[in-house]
């Protein structure tokens, strides 16, 4: 199968300033930001969608979740907060099929989202 976006980023195949990576996850900037901080946090393992992640992905599910809150600290929104977002499937609004989590921050932002 051909690899996705993200894996041509994390592989450095394609360019990205690499905020954070270990062995399970990858962090960098949105090319398209919305907000003052965009960064995106994917697992390198390339689960589609959360719909489609499964039991056996417990512990990368986990440490995406653990490092996009360590990631928005290391970017100082630990005092003004931020929003972590997963869209899954055309109505979520995802166009990339490979599972990220979006940390938006440097603004507020409106609740509910358009
Ligand atoms: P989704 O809409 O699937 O939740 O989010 C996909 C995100 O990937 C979008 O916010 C989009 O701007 C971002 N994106 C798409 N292509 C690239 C790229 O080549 N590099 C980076 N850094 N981000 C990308």
């Amino acid at each position: 199968m051909s690899q996705t976006l993200f894996e041509r980023l994390i592989s450095g195949e394609l360019p990205t300033k690499v905020i954070y990576q270990d062995e399970l996850v990858f962090a960098f900037p949105d090319i398209n930001p919305v907000a003052p901080t965009h960064v995106l946090v994917v697992p390198k393992k390339p689960i589609p969608r959360i719909a489609e992640a499964k039991e056996e992905d417990q512990v990368v599910l986990g440490q995406l979740l653990l490092k996009a809150a360590s990631v928005a600290e290391m970017l100082g929104l630990e005092k003004t907060g931020y929003r972590l977002v997963i869209n899954n499937g055309r109505d979520g609004g995802e166009t990339v099929p490979h599972l990220h989590c979006h940390i938006l921050g440097g603004r507020t932002l409106r609740w509910p989202p358009g």
